[in-house]
């Protein structure tokens, strides 16, 4: 299935989305209450679909489909292309920073230039969306504990990033975690290791590449990752980005008002947001 979180009128709810339609669940609570219950929710929550009247996607405002996670966490320097333009080594251990979860952003809503940084960046990124709670999850047990995959953009601030050593903050602004825009549940993406993704920027492809060129894959990260603390159902893993970014172009390029971003992966869909500077 895929799973949207939306506005239709005043009121939140959950939907199904086929096509071009949305078929409103009825389900009284969020996304997480409905991914923390789902083994014993889905088949009435599939029937209740089937039935519900579908709506035409364009006549509702999508919100981020995990609208508050318990966690955000990304990894990062996990494609070669996007190391070697880092000028960095490829790590041996796993690079993890935070991104605050007041950055949720919705899948097409505006994502702001701040006043306090403007040297703003893009990353298309697979996020996994975490299902089954787990502490110590082995590699080859991950899977289970994903509920979905939906697309991100791990926007940056390059400044913030790069002036301590800790990124999390330059990775942390409001509205610098648009995710969506939808879940699709990870039945029907057997192997998330061999799908393309793509970042666009005004028109202009600047990443393009595949989840296959992971350095660390999916159950790599939820096994690590699980060694230190628990994942709870909702918790949103970025997965790295591809080469390609703006800050390694020459010369380099920022994101500025007025600009459209869009990243895509194969089987998740598209996100597409237009920057605006901060009020
Ligand atoms: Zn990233």
């Amino acid at each position: 299935m895929k799973l949207a979180t939306f506005e239709s009128g005043n009121t939140l709810q959950l939907g199904a989305v086929e096509g071009e339609t949305i078929r409103p669940l009825g389900f009284a609570g969020t996304m997480i209450d409905l991914i923390a219950d789902w083994d014993a929710k889905r088949d009435s929550i599939a029937r209740a679909a089937a039935s519900a009247k579908a709506v035409p996607l364009a006549s509702v405002h999508l919100r981020a489909p995990v609208l508050r996670p318990g966690k955000i966490f990304a990894i990062g320097l996990n494609y070669a292309d996007h190391i070697a333009e880092s000028k960095m080594e490829t790590p041996k251990h796993q690079v993890w920073f935070t991104k605050a979860v007041t950055a949720i952003n919705g899948p097409f809503d505006p994502v702001q230039v701040p006043k306090a940084g403007p040297f703003v960046d893009y990353e298309v990124e697979l996020v996994a969306v975490i299902g089954k709670r787990g502490r110590h999850i082995e590699p080859d047990q991950a899977a289970k504990h994903v509920f979905g995959y939906c697309v991100g953009n791990d926007v940056t601030e390059r400044f913030w990033q790069h002036q301590t050593p800790q990124w999390s903050l330059g990775k942390s602004f409001d509205t610098h975690a648009p995710i969506g825009p939808w879940i699709t549940t990870r039945d029907e993406i057997p192997d998330p290791h061999a799908l393309g993704l793509r970042c666009i920027v005004n028109g202009e492809t600047r990443q393009n590449s595949n989840t296959r060129h992971l350095v660390f894959n999916v159950w790599q990260q939820i096994a690590h990752l699980s060694k230190a603390m628990t994942l709870e159902p909702g918790d949103l893993i970025f997965t790295g980005t591809p080469g390609g970014i703006g800050a390694a172009m020459d010369p380099r390029q920022f994101l500025k008002a007025g600009d459209k971003v869009r990243c895509e992966i194969e089987q998740l869909g598209a996100i597409e947001a237009t920057f605006v500077a901060e009020e």
